[in-house]
């Protein structure tokens, strides 16, 4: 396991109580999650079972997506700053970290629970530009206590990611994102070679698409809603993606060390 696996170095601050659920959204991302966590115990039909059971990362990005789609036009004015927040299984929230308007830095005492094998929590952070989950993002499910994590994206797009049973924590983001992104990229130029499709269109995508691909090759299991503006760019080069994904997901494949974990293997433990 790498020492550090941080978002970006930046100063930061943990703020705020970290108790008491907020009474109304207030432009913060800890009341949007404090929100969707005070749902789950009313009488809520996509709630667990168990209302004390498990909080799953699945039943959270739900509770998000059906939270930003309720209030879309309050999300645009979210604070300009990323936020990080961890959520324990019981759906308490652990603690939060603050970072500027492109980055969250995680001080030792964020990272020391993440660090605890079946520590189950979730992270939940915002992409004020909103965009899809980073390398540095998904390097996260490395750590054994990271059961998942969500980025809400300022245009109401969010995405969710959990490690897949190809999932290798020791060479995730050394080896398999950097190779996913190099052909992400290389595939993307080859298809829109020749065409008058905008860079930019392309760029805001790229993220995107890359977690696509990890998710056809089982690396992470991903789930995206997109903001209505991204989804009507995504849908115009949908079938460009389409074939980019399903061949990068291949190269991730057949990538040497990408094979599947058996099944009952621990998460943060790799050969
Ligand atoms: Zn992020």
């Amino acid at each position: 396991m790498r020492s550090v696996a941080v978002f970006v170095m930046c100063a930061l601050a943990v703020t705020g109580s970290r108790h008491g659920p907020a009474d109304s959204f207030d432009g913060s991302l800890r009341s949007l999650v404090l929100g969707a966590l005070a749902a789950r115990r009313t009488d809520d039909a996509n709630a667990p079972a168990d209302p004390d059971g498990p909080m799953t990362i699945d039943w959270l990005a739900g509770r998000l997506l059906s939270a930003i789609k309720a209030d879309r036009s309050a999300l645009a004015h979210m604070h300009a700053r990323e936020s990080l927040l961890s959520i324990a299984p019981n759906g308490t929230l652990l603690d939060e970290a603050d970072g500027n308007g492109n980055e969250v830095a995680l001080p030792p005492s964020f990272d020391a629970p993440l660090q605890r094998p079946d520590a189950a929590i979730v992270l939940v952070h915002n992409h004020p530009r909103g965009n899809g989950l980073s390398g540095a993002d998904l390097g996260q499910l490395a750590k054994p206590g990271v059961a998942g994590i969500i980025a809400v994206g300022h245009d109401s797009s969010l995405y969710a990611a959990a490690a897949g049973p190809a999932y290798h924590p020791n060479v995730f983001e050394t080896d398999t994102y950097p190779l996913a992104m190099r052909e992400t990229l290389r595939r993307l130029r080859t298809e829109t070679a020749g065409t008058h499709v905008e860079a930019g269109a392309v760029e805001a995508q790229v993220e995107h698409v890359v977690a696509q691909s990890l998710n056809k090759a089982r690396v992470i299991r991903y789930r995206a809603e997109l903001g209505a503006s991204r989804s009507d760019s995504y849908r115009r080069l949908q079938v460009v993606f389409g074939h980019v994904s399903e061949g990068v997901a291949v190269a991730v494949t057949r990538a040497p060390g990408s094979r599947i974990r058996p099944p009952g293997s621990p998460p943060a433990v790799w050969d």
